[in-house]
């Protein structure tokens, strides 16, 4: 489904991703994996071409996506999750839900996947007119996951949503990604939570100062002595 091809990206000229390649098969999990500063937000900014990358390529459902800008990127079915939530907190739950479906065109569909959403966020729906300032920090994840949905994505790129985030409700928004999953929209999650992501994802990548130095099934990377020395503190 996604190809990532030997990409360089970076600001103002300086590299901070050199050579990466990974690929994404549809319906699958796959979490990047890394400590702060490796890398990871540049690649999610690069798929959704917030940022264009200095080298290399990616494709998107056989078509190549590098070269197109964001809102387009966002048509073809990429949505993005940013670090940090991002939600309109003086707007309704509701009205943060409807901006992420600017993307569909009736509505009936903008209807029909506002239920699909609120079947996966029933609590959402029960507060659709609080201000999402009102929400908690974890429900305010889940309201910036829920929006990005709106736009019927067949790819999620979720951003380190466990930042902030007490360890319950990092597994509870983990398994909420493991549902959308579940509906057909493959993941692609970053995170510095290494064990967490990887073990809901099917495959992971290690991401080290911009370059893959790892990949493999979740499973297999969890018992490898590398990431276990780097990562996991053994
Ligand atoms: P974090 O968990 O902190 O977001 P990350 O793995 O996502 O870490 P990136 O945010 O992609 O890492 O950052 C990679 C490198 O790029 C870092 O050295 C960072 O300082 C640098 N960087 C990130 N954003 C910018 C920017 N807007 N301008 C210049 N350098 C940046």
């Amino acid at each position: 489904m996604l190809k990532v091809k030997n990409v360089s990206a970076g600001y103002e000229h300086i590299p901070v991703l050199f050579d990466v390649s990974f690929e994404i098969q549809g319906g699958e999990v796959v979490a990047i994996v890394g400590s702060n500063g490796a890398g990871k937000t540049t690649i999610l900014r690069t798929i959704s071409g917030i940022l264009k990358p200095m080298a290399g390529e990616i494709e998107f459902l056989g078509e190549r996506i590098d070269n197109i800008p964001a809102h387009k990127i966002v048509e073809k079915g990429i949505a993005h999750v940013p670090e940090g939530r991002h939600v309109f907190g003086k707007m309704t739950i509701l009205d943060n839900l409807l901006l992420g479906a600017y993307t569909l065109k009736s509505q009936e569909d903008i209807r029909s996947v506002l239920k699909e959403v609120y079947d996966i966020f029933p609590k959402l729906k029960d507060r659709e007119n609080q201000k999402a300032e009102t929400l908690s920090g974890g429900e305010q994840q889940m309201l910036a996951i829920a929006r990005a949905m709106m736009s019927k994505p067949k790819l999620l790129l979720v951003d380190e949503m466990s930042l902030g985030l007490m360890p319950l409700l990092v597994d509870k928004v983990l398994s909420i990604l493991k549902a959308i999953s579940e509906r057909g929209v493959t993941v692609l999650l970053v995170e510095q939570k290494v064990q967490e992501a990887l073990e809901i994802a099917d495959r992971g990548y290690v991401l080290q100062t911009g370059r893959v130095i790892a990949e493999g099934t979740g499973k297999a990377l969890l018992a490898s002595e590398r990431v276990k020395r780097a990562y996991l503190g053994m």
